[in-house]
């Protein structure tokens, strides 16, 4: 049997993944109904403009997932637009675009507003922009996970921690995002995972705002929106409650948005590791897995980490060597995206 505690993103995808392996004795716990986790409160963003390789393959991998449910998952390839707003960031842009085109992704340089008409593009000093990446909306996959999981016959115990045989199934699996340490502890191993509360500020309707709005971000400063519903979801650095910074923001990039007032607003948090890269693999206690800390990635990767996390489970060959991400990994992972 395969006791999988959390039935966020990441313990949802790897039933999903094990069912689809063949396995038919998976049992999902977790204390909460409904989701409440990080996998609730998450942006939408999918993005294949990583900095290493691993994180690219875990990328291209995962797309087919968002392609063939798209229509159910509310996949729009609308693409994600980088914009250096310093001359450190334009460098550092061009230094990533290097080695994305080397990796194989067509990444493109446009004028930022051929692609967003209403951004203001003062300062601006270039844009890497990738027509594979997209937005969806984050429930709505955890929800494919959960329905089609369930069809193939994994067991959803939702509103039940596990009991003490269950955990002493031949594979234990952590995936509670920011509670796994806790978690961990009871099953004496130690995933370091932190909690970083980040908020996201909506604004609008806006009936000006376009169809196909890629996710925007400025390398330098982190202030990011996408569309939804007509609307602007910002996040950006600072204090994760103040809406002025937002404000602020949005009145020299978006003036046209002529906001004053949030629209909504919800915060949740990221699962920050030593090296912010996820915690996937057997950890140092045999039978003991964790998929933990994805460190504000998880549901763009999850397609991918967990039919490769299911495949070492069951004895297969993997198609992409995700040993690196082991939880016994002392040395960091570098990815300057990931930041
Ligand atoms: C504001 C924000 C924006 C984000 N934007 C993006 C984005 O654009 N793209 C992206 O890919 N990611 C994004 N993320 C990150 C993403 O949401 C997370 O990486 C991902 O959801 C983590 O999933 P998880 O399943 O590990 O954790 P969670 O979704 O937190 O799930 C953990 C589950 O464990 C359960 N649990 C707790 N204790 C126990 C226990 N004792 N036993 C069993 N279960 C337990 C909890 O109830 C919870 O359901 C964002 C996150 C935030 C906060």
């Amino acid at each position: 049997m395969v006791t999988i505690l959390g039935a966020g993103v990441a313990g949802a995808s790897l039933a999903w993944a094990l069912a689809r392996r063949g396995r038919r004795d998976v049992v999902v716990f977790d204390p909460s109904l409904e989701p409440s986790g990080s996998t609730s409160k998450a942006l939408g963003g999918f993005r294949t403009q990583h900095g290493s390789e691993l994180n690219i393959n875990l990328a291209l991998a995962s797309r087919k997932f968002f392609v063939e449910r798209a229509e159910h998952i509310h996949f729009q390839p609308n693409g994600y637009l980088y914009l250096a707003e310093t001359p450190e960031a334009a460098i550092e842009l061009r230094r990533r675009a290097d080695f994305q085109l080397a990796c194989g992704l067509p990444i493109e340089h446009p004028d930022p507003r051929a692609i967003v008409p209403w951004l203001d593009d003062a300062g601006i000093r270039g844009a890497n922009f990738c027509a594979l990446d997209g937005q969806y909306i984050p429930l709505e996959i955890l929800g494919a996970y959960v329905e089609e999981a369930r069809e193939l016959g994994v067991d959803f115990r939702l509103g039940r921690e596990a009991g003490p045989r269950d955990l002493t199934a031949d594979i234990v699996v952590v995936a509670c995002g920011v509670w796994s340490p806790e978690v961990g502890d009871k099953l004496e191993v130690t995933l370091a995972v932190e909690a970083v509360e980040r908020g996201v500020f909506m604004t609008g309707p806006y009936d000006w705002l376009g169809d196909r709005v890629p996710i925007t971000l400025e390398a330098g400063s982190g202030f990011h929106f996408r569309e939804r519903d007509r609307r602007l979801w910002v996040m950006g650095p600072g204090d994760q409650h103040d809406w002025n910074r937002i404000r602020e923001w949005l009145a020299m990039r978006a003036p046209r948005a002529e906001v004053l007032e949030p629209d909504g607003y919800i915060s949740g948090n990221y699962e920050m590791t030593f090296d912010h890269h996820p915690l996937v693999g057997e950890t140092a206690r045999g039978g003991v897995w964790s998929s933990c800390g994805f460190s504000g990635h998880g549901v763009m990767q999850s397609p991918a980490v967990a039919d490769n996390l299911a495949a070492m489970i069951n004895g297969d060959s993997p198609p992409l060597d995700i040993r690196p991400l082991s939880p016994q990994r002392t040395e960091p992972l570098i990815d300057l995206t990931q930041l």
